[in-house]
């Protein structure tokens, strides 16, 4: 939905090209971006000079009617266009959005997903959050491709679960 062409530069080798891309998605309708939110690859892209993988940034809109939400990317000091109704979330990168994605598509609460993933980067640094396994009572992560759980409280998991 609503495609562009955006310049993106590689921060590797400095190479400046045009990509097409989407610049929103919407809930129940995207479901080829969500999927790629999901697994955390959207915004992965490798440069077709060095073949370096990296993560682009670029103005993007994830919005879902229901839960009257929008989450935004944008480097941009204020955003405009939105109903005051919506809750809006601002993320300055494609990291923070894809955690904002997770929290929003599994109805947690993102405060609490952040400062988890904070405390896990300091003994794994790309430690990224998955989903929450309520059987299991705990947090699934991604580390270098790996799996790993991270157990909650009880009283982690109401807080998780409560979303303000
Ligand atoms: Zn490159």
């Amino acid at each position: 939905m609503k495609e562009r062409m955006i310049e993106i530069t590689c921060p590797v080798c400095g190479h400046v090209f045009q990509i097409k891309r989407d610049t929103l998605a919407i809930a129940g309708i995207s479901d080829t971006i969500e999927k790629r939110l999901k697994d955390g690859t959207y915004f992965q892209h490798v440069c077709s000079k060095c073949h370096h993988l990296f993560t682009m940034i670029y103005p993007f809109v994830f919005r879902d009617a229901q839960k009257k939400t929008s989450l935004v990317l944008s480097q941009q000091p204020t955003i405009k266009g939105f109903d005051q109704e919506e809750k809006v979330i601002r993320c300055k990168d494609a990291d923070s959005f894809l955690l904002a994605y997770q929290a929003l598509a599994q109805d947690l609460r993102l405060s609490f997903l952040i400062r988890k993933q904070k405390q896990w980067r300091k003994i794994w640094p790309n430690a990224s959050f998955e989903s929450y396994d309520q059987e299991h009572h705990c947090l699934w992560l991604r580390v270098q491709g790996e799996w790993k759980a991270a157990r909650l409280t009880k009283e982690e998991e109401q807080e998780l679960k409560t979303i303000v």
